[in-house]
């Protein structure tokens, strides 16, 4: 028989987990599905600086840590288990059904989806193949590996710069290739990263290919202005070019845009009553853990309000997509 829930979240990471205190904390009888560690992207962070509290910043693992023994004792239950799928109810009266991968079903008449975002790769030739051996996703995690090394970190953005400073701390050199002339990161990180001897930039090129046999061994780079190929010397490549949203469980239910984030409103509330969405997984401006916390928070008090109402009346599903 399926477990009968007021409100399911899909999703341990900071939105989830904060979205999972506030409804514990309003007696919803909630479960909050998580596939791996609760904890999200927070816990790839080396040090987060800009979550409030915290002025000499603090270790991504421990701010996951401490939500989630939050969330705990608040009363959220937590089970580790992949959500396949959203489906609503068949008999149209209330709510959904979640499947989690193992086969258990989960009945709810609300779901907050918080489910984040997954690296992007680039896909060129040499990058699937050399994944593990010498390729990386994440710095935080391989960076010690590559003490003395020579790594190349590819990508603009946030991501890309935390990481480049953070492989300084190992790595003999970090060269950081960027398709602009300009970089996307915060321009603190910028200016850091400029400021570090380690660090050097390649601008206007692009990755085409990872060479090596059984391990890398270089970078083949490609000017955009002249579009002259060269070949980068390196034991390791750092992949950071942006992130694609976890969105496919809810995807052929909730309107979501091009790219594939779910459109939600102000109060988290997506094309469908009764599915709220909150954090990296929601088209929006700003991609950070105090953005997903604080939308984590909205999502829980909109369905709390959402499932207030449809026990009081008829139940107003509408799945406009
Ligand atoms: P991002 O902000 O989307 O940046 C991706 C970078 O990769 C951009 O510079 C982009 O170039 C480049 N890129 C994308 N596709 C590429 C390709 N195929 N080939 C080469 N380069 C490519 O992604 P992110 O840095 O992973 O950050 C994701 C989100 O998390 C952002 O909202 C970010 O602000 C946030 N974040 C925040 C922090 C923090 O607050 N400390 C830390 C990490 C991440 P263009 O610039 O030309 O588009």
């Amino acid at each position: 028989m399926n477990e009968i829930y007021e409100l399911v979240i899909i999703g341990g990471g900071p939105a989830g987990l904060t979205a999972g205190i506030y409804a514990s904390r309003a007696r919803l009888k909630t479960i909050l599905a998580e596939k791996a560690i609760a904890g999200g992207q927070a816990l790839l962070a080396d040090t987060i600086e800009n979550f409030p509290g915290f002025p000499d910043g603090i270790k991504g693992p421990d701010l996951a840590e401490w939500m989630e023994k939050q969330a705990k004792h608040a009363g959220l239950e937590i089970e580790t288990a992949e959500a396949g799928a959203i489906s609503l109810k068949k008999d149209k009266k209330a709510g959904f059904t979640v499947a989690l991968n193992g086969g258990k079903s989960l009945e709810t008449l609300a779901v907050i989806v918080a489910t984040g975002a997954k690296w992007n790769s680039l896909s060129i030739p040499g990058e699937r193949e050399l994944t593990g051996r010498g390729v990386s996703y994440c710095a935080t995690c391989d960076g010690p590996l590559f003490r003395n090394k020579d790594v190349v970190v590819v990508g603009g953005g946030d991501s890309a710069l935390e990481d480049a400073l953070f492989l300084t701390k190992f790595a003999n050199s970090v060269t950081v290739i960027h398709r602009r002339d300009r970089l996307r990161a915060a321009k603190i990180l910028q200016e850091r990263a400029l400021d570090n001897k380690k660090i050097r930039f390649v601008l206007n090129s692009i990755a085409v290919e990872v060479a090596g046999a059984g391990k890398v061994e270089g970078i083949k780079i490609k000017d955009v202005n002249t579009a002259k190929e060269t070949l980068l010397k390196c034991n390791g490549v750092f992949v950071l070019v942006g992130i694609t949203p976890n969105s496919e469980i809810a995807k052929a239910l909730v309107k979501t845009d091009e790219k594939g984030y779910i459109i939600s409103d102000d109060d988290m509330k997506t094309s469908v009553d009764g599915i709220f969405a909150c954090g990296d997984v929601r088209k929006k401006l700003l991609r950070q853990i105090v953005t997903a916390a604080g939308e984590g928070a909205t999502a829980a008090v909109s369905a709390k309000n959402y499932i207030e109402h449809v026990k009081g009346t008829e139940y107003p599903r509408e799945a406009g997509k």
